[in-house]
């Protein structure tokens, strides 16, 4: 378990003080993919970097399990950190080095034999599929070959920990998919706890259990996946959701161009199966007219997003969301 304990982070420049982070409290659950997203300059990256201590935070407290990271000296901290992997943006790979080098890099440090280091290489190779890379150096390899190295690197040593800032960010949507599918993979296998920090929504709604959402170097929500798809909260929630593919025409509906009233209903499970809105229709006398919808398939369900304008008098508008409510509908009137 990672717990973040009211963690604040000042960058001092001259006569200018920046609060990057801003007394931020968090416990991140073991085996869990957290993802913490928000726009450029949100603090997402000091955040991160505050878990490992590459940014050592000027307030608040980082403990992993028991383990209080901020409290360790130079010596103890090394040793921690190799609980951590890290992965990066721009993959930081040696480039004089090999496939093989890099990924033995780690494993050097910990002073291992040849043999051992050899066959865990090989066992590593063989995990993120570059066998035969092993002696290519990274400027012969594609982004995404790239980060299968990187990653490589940073569970050689079995960590606990796997930090991923912006690491699928410099990658086309199909490598973002696989490398997404490859971090998976190493929680469910060796359940490990993986933090990513993104600015994309669909890396979120591929792997994430739980995320927080930043904005000006605080936490402005948290939730599960799938509860924050179906109930945002916030307005930058509600316009990463909208950011996704497919969900632009919801950006557009302004409800003063209306005259009736707007509502966004989310269905999740077996609400999805019924037939709602037929229902609604015949049921009070107003007229509903379908502004948008969506389905946003979550890596372990789907959540469904309908706009409607509902028209006719507010007592029938009234029953007909008490009705929506009943159905397990999560309704929002925009
Ligand atoms: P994000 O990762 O969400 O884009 P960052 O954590 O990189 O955000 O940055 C948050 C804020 O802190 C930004 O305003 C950025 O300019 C500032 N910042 C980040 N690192 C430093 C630094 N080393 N010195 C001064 N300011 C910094």
């Amino acid at each position: 378990m990672i717990k973040i304990a009211n963690v604040s982070k000042v960058f001092e420049n001259g006569k200018t003080k920046l609060e990057a982070v801003k007394d931020i409290s968090l416990k991140i659950n073991k085996g869990e993919i957290f993802g913490i997203i928000g726009l450029s300059g949100a603090g997402k990256s000091t955040l991160i970097r505050c878990l490992n201590r590459l940014e050592e935070p000027t307030e608040g407290k980082i403990f992993i399990n028991d383990l209080e990271l901020t409290s360790l000296n130079k010596e103890d901290l090394r040793l921690a950190r190799k609980n951590i992997g890290m992965i990066f943006q721009h993959f930081n790979l040696l480039d004089q080095k090999t496939v093989y080098e890099n990924i033995a890099f780690p494993l050097r440090l910990e002073k291992l034999g040849k043999k051992q280091i050899d066959a865990r290489v090989n066992q590593l190779l063989e995990y993120v599929d570059l066998k035969d890379k092993k002696n290519n150096y990274p400027s012969q390899l594609s982004g995404g070959q790239k980060q299968r190295v990187a990653i490589a690197r940073a569970i050689a040593n079995n960590p606990k920990i796997l930090l991923s800032d912006e690491g699928t960010s410099a990658l086309d949507p199909k490598t973002t998919k696989s490398i997404l599918e490859l971090l998976k993979k190493i929680r469910d296998e060796f359940n490990i706890t993986i933090v990513m920090i993104t600015h994309q929504m669909e890396v979120v709604k591929e792997i994430c259990d739980r995320v927080a959402i930043m904005e000006n170097g605080q936490i402005v929500e948290i939730n599960t996946v799938e509860n924050l798809f179906k109930n945002p909260k916030t307005k930058v929630a509600h316009s990463f959701i909208n950011s996704l593919q497919g969900n632009v025409e919801e950006e557009i509906i302004n409800p003063k161009n209306y005259k009736g009233k707007i509502i966004r209903l989310s269905f999740m499970g077996d609400s999805a199966k019924k037939p709602i809105v037929s229902k609604v229709i015949r049921n009070f006398n107003i007229d509903v007219n379908i502004l948008s919808g969506n389905i946003n398939k979550l890596h372990a369900s789907s959540i469904g997003n309908l706009t409607l304008e509902l028209i006719g008098e507010d007592d029938e508008i009234n029953n007909a969301l008490l009705f929506l409510k009943n159905e397990s509908v999560h309704v929002e009137v925009i």
